[in-house]
C-alpha cells in the first residue's frame, strides 16, 4: 500500500512537489526503519495553499448548506469504506495497535456525519430590541480561511475534528500535518476529494520547517483563523503570533488528566477505566490519565490490580494480534518518559512494575506503574505521554482536589465512586473542560471537546463546534 499512496504535497487539487522540490523521511517507530519520503512544503507552498483556499472558499461559502451537507455525508461514507487501509496507514507510521487505529479513524468519520447534520443547523436569530427602536438580526457568516496545525498522536483524527466543522460552515483549509505523520494526512486529503469536496478546500503542505510554514501562512491577507492542537509550550508561541494579525484561534492543547478512585468505587470497573484512560492509543493522548490519586483503604489492593493488567499488557509492533501497546513515537519520547520516571524513583517513588525502556529495534517503554509518588514532583506536573502511572495516596477529599488542581493544565479529569451524588460534586470542583464519571474515555463528536486554564480555548465538536469556525454579524434594521 505505501508504494502506491500519495507522497506529494495536496495544492489547489494538484499534487506537487513544491518549490523546492526537497523531501523529508517518515519513520516507522516500530522498527525505527524509513517507509516513505514527503514533498517538504516552504513558505511559498504555504501561501500558494493560502491563495488557493481563498479562491475555493468564495464558491464553497456561497453552496447551500444542504450542498455541503452532502458532500460531508459523503466523506463519512468514503472514509469508512477505506477505514483498513487508512488505519494501516496511521499504525505504521505512528505505531499504535491496529484496534486503536481503527477506532480512530471511526471516530475521525463521525465527525464528518455529525459535521453533515450540522451544516443545515447554523441559526442566527432575529429579536426587537428592548428599547424597540430597531430589529437585531444576527447572522452566522464563515470565517474565511482557517490554518490548521495538528500533532502526530492522531494522525486523522486531529484533522478531521477541525477540517469537517471547518467545511461545513463554508470555509477552505490550509493544514501542516505534525512532521512524524504526514501520510495519514495526505491519504485523508485524497479521499475527502474523492468523496467530491471541491479542490483548493483542503490543502495540505507538510513541511520540516513549521516555525517558517506558520510566519508565511499567518501574514496572508486571507487567513482569519488558527485551529491548533498540540503541546501549550508550541500553542503559546502560536498565539503570540496571531496576535499581530488578531486572528480567531482555537486551541486544543496539553493535560495532565487526574484519575481520582473513592474506596466507594466498584474496584473492577475503577481497574479497567483506569487501563483505558491511560492505555488506549498507545498513552500517547491527551487525554491520557496523568495522576491517580486513590482512596487510602484502597489504594493498595487498586495498585496492585493495575500493575497486574499493567503487567499484562503486551507491548509491540502495533500489526501484531494481541498487542495493545505500540512504539512511542520517537527516541526522543522514550528518553523524556524515561527521565520523569528516574527522577521519581531518586525522590522516593516505588516501582511496582516496569520502569524503563524496551531493548530495540523501535522505540518502546515498558508499561510502569509508581506507588508513594510525591504529588508535586515532576513526574505530576509534565504530560508524560507515556505507559507510566504514577499513584498517589489520599485521606482528605479536599486536599485531594486542590492536589488535582494544583496545575495549569485543565482538559480532563476522572472519577471512579459508587455514589454519583458525590462523584458529580467533586466533578464540579475539578477545573477542567471534560470530566469522566466512572468512564475511562469520553471523546465523542456530539459533546464538547476542550479545555480549561492553559489547556486550550474553544471547543471542538457538539453544536458548538461548528460556530468556532464562523463570525457573528449583527445587522440592525428598521422594517
Ligand atoms: P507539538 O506542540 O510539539 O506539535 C504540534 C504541531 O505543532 C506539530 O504539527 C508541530 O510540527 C507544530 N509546531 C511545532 N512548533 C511549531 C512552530 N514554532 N510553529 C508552527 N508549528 C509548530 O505537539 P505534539 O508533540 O505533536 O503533540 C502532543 C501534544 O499535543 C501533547 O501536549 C498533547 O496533549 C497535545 N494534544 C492535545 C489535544 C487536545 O485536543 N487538547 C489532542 C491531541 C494532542
Amino acid at each position: 500500500m505505501l508504494a502506491q499512496m500519495q507522497t506529494r504535497m495536496l495544492i489547489d487539487g494538484d499534487w506537487t512537489e513544491g518549490a523546492a522540490s526537497e523531501r523529508f523521511e517518515v519513520v516507522d517507530p516500530a522498527t525505527g526503519e524509513g517507509i516513505a519520503e514527503v514533498a517538504a512544503g516552504t513558505a511559498a507552498d504555504a501561501l500558494a495553499a493560502c491563495d488557493a483556499a481563498e479562491a475555493a472558499q468564495r464558491k464553497w461559502a456561497a453552496a447551500a448548506p444542504r450542498e455541503r451537507s452532502e458532500i460531508l455525508r459523503a466523506c463519512y461514507q468514503t472514509l469508512l469504506e477505506h477505514s483498513s487501509e487508512i488505519a494501516e496507514l496511521i499504525t505504521r507510521e505512528h505505531g499504535k495497535p491496529q484496534a486503536d487505529a481503527l477506532g480512530e479513524v471511526a471516530y475521525s468519520a463521525e465527525f464528518f456525519r455529525w459535521n453533515a447534520e450540522e451544516a443545515v443547523r447554523v441559526h442566527g436569530s432575529v429579536s426587537l430590541a428592548p428599547s424597540g427602536d430597531k430589529r437585531i438580526i444576527t447572522r452566522h457568516p464563515p470565517v474565511g480561511v482557517v490554518a490548521m496545525v495538528t500533532p502526530w498522536n492522531f494522525p486523522a483524527a486531529m484533522i478531521a475534528r477541525k477540517v469537517a466543522p471547518a467545511l461545513a460552515a463554508g470555509n477552505a483549509t490550509v493544514i501542516k500535518p505534525a512532521r512524524d505523520t504526514p501520510l495519514t494526512a495526505l491519504r485523508l486529503a485524497q479521499l475527502l476529494e474523492e468523496a467530491g469536496v471541491p479542490p483548493g478546500l483542503v490543502n495540505v503542505v507538510p513541511t520540516r520547517s513549521s516555525g517558517a510554514w506558520f510566519d508565511a501562512v499567518v501574514d496572508h491577507r486571507a487567513v482569519r483563523m488558527v485551529s491548533f492542537t498540540g503541546s501549550t509550550e508550541v500553542g503559546r508561541t502560536l498565539l503570540r503570533r496571531c496576535a499581530d494579525r488578531v486572528l480567531k484561534v482555537c486551541m486544543e492543547l496539553g493535560g495532565n488528566a487526574p484519575f481520582v478512585v473513592f474506596a466507594d468505587a466498584d474496584l473492577d470497573a475503577a481497574v479497567a477505566g483506569a487501563m483505558v484512560a491511560k492505555m488506549r492509543h498507545s498513552a500517547e493522548v491527551c487525554t491520557a490519565a496523568n495522576r491517580f490519586f486513590v482512596e487510602a483503604p484502597v489504594a493498595e489492593e487498586f495498585t496492585e490490580r493495575f500493575a497486574e493488567s499493567m503487567a499484562a499488557v503486551r507491548v509491540g509492533n502495533g500489526f501484531e494480534p494481541g498487542v495493545t501497546c505500540g512504539p512511542m513515537i520517537n527516541p526522543g519520547a522514550v528518553d523524556s518518559i524515561d527521565a520523569l520516571v528516574q527522577d521519581a524513583l531518586g525522590h522516593g517513588a516505588r516501582k511496582v512494575n516496569g520502569g524503563g525502556p524496551v531493548d530495540g529495534p523501535g522505540f518502546f517503554y515498558e508499561p510502569t506503574v509508581l506507588a508513594d509518588v510525591d504529588a508535586s514532583s515532576p513526574i505530576t506536573r509534565s504530560e508524560i505521554f507515556g505507559p507510566v502511572a504514577p499513584v498517589i495516596a489520599f485521606d482528605d477529599t479536599n486536599a485531594m482536589i486542590a492536589a488535582a488542581n494544583d496545575t495549569e493544565m485543565g482538559l480532563i479529569g476522572y472519577v471512579y465512586t459508587g455514589d454519583l451524588a458525590k462523584g458529580l460534586h467533586v466533578s464540579e470542583r475539578i477545573e477542567a473542560g471534560m470530566v469522566g464519571i466512572n468512564r475511562g474515555a469520553v471523546s465523542d463528536p456530539a459533546a464538547p471537546f476542550g479545555g480549561m486554564k492553559q489547556s486550550g480555548l474553544g471547543r471542538e465538536g457538539a453544536s458548538e463546534g461548528i460556530y468556532e469556525f464562523c463570525e457573528t454579524q449583527y445587522i440592525a434594521a428598521d422594517w
